[in-house]
């Protein structure tokens, strides 16, 4: 089975020159939101990247939210196994790249330590989400075995991957641009104005005002 045709079909691909939550400028922009919007048409792949998982004995599968989650859990839910998920939080006094951590909430962190666990996204690009919850997930003691995704843009999330010792399933593989601000040439040539579509300068507002909290709110905004 070739997914890739049937991943490419649900995500609405658009060109441009779009500012990444990472802060990297990139060309191409996914419209995530409408990955779930028929769960029929997303179970099948699902239940294929859990078939390409199930050979890494996987306890816990973990989803950044928001669509990464949803496919997690339905990864969760073929290879029956638990399911936890990461919450995006902004890093205080954070500037450049990668300002979002992502947490794993107090709750769920026990049901993580000592097991091997699958962080399944949707789609990989830079790698914030799958980055920043490796890293929490490291913090709550769990063995991460395996990085799965229905799509994966560049080269990033493999050389996360290799560098860290994982596995990584992808149903899709696509090449793709990304820049720092400073040296993107969309920027340079300036005929596509940057578009913040998924309001990653209203987060930057965000980042201020968790600035500016008492340090017992940051603690309840971080959870
Ligand atoms: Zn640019």
């Amino acid at each position: 089975m070739n997914p890739q045709p049937q991943v490419l079909d649900l995500l609405a691909a658009r060109r441009g020159h779009f500012l990444l939550e990472s802060g990297h400028h990139g060309e191409l922009w996914l419209d995530l939101e409408l990955l779930c919007s028929e769960p029929r048409r997303v179970q099948p792949l699902c239940a294929e990247l859990a078939a390409r998982l199930s050979k890494f004995n996987v306890e816990v599968v973990c989803g950044p939210l928001l669509e990464g989650a949803f496919v997690g859990l339905m990864v969760a839910s073929e290879l029956n196994v638990r399911f936890c998920y990461s919450e995006r939080f902004m890093r205080p006094r954070h500037e450049g790249l990668f300002p979002a951590g992502y947490r794993v909430p107090a709750s769920l962190r026990p049901t993580v330590k000592g097991k091997r666990v699958a962080i399944v996204n949707d789609v990989i690009n830079a790698g914030s989400a799958v980055k920043g919850t490796y890293a929490d997930l490291q913090d709550c003691g769990a063995n991460v075995v395996a990085i799965g995704a229905l799509l994966v843009l560049g080269s990033a999330a493999s050389e996360f991957a290799q560098a860290k010792g994982v596995v990584l399933e992808s149903l899709a593989q696509l090449p793709n641009q990304l820049w720092e601000a400073q040296t993107c040439p969309l920027c340079a040539s300036s005929e596509l104005p940057l578009e913040d579509v998924g309001g990653s300068v209203a987060r930057t507002g965000e980042l201020l005002l968790f600035d500016r909290m008492i340090p017992s709110n940051r603690e309840a905004y971080r959870r």
